[in-house]
């Protein structure tokens, strides 16, 4: 790390050549900045909950998939287009 000497008031924020581990491009930023910008930290919040978010999914489809085959649940789709029949 480089040392380098500014005026006291701007000393409090002092910037550091930082690297963001999400597009791997150098910036300037404080200690607590870790990202370039607001939609890499997003997409290193997505990528760190990434099996989080695949389990949810996961469940999600084991659900439907366990239903069993010949009680099919009428969708809502299937009404809307049914009222829309009728009406015309
Ligand atoms: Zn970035």
């Amino acid at each position: 790390m480089k040392e380098i000497s500014v005026p006291g008031h701007v000393r409090r924020m002092r910037l550091e050549e930082r690297v963001c581990p999400v597009c791997g491009q150098a910036f300037p930023g404080t200690k607590r900045q870790r990202y370039c910008g607001a939609s890499c930290e997003r997409r290193a919040y997505y990528a760190r909950h990434a099996d989080e978010l695949k389990a949810r999914h996961h469940e999600r489809y084991h659900q439907q998939k366990g239903q069993p085959a010949g009680e099919a649940p009428p969708g809502p789709r299937q009404n809307q287009v049914d009222c829309r029949a009728q009406t015309v």
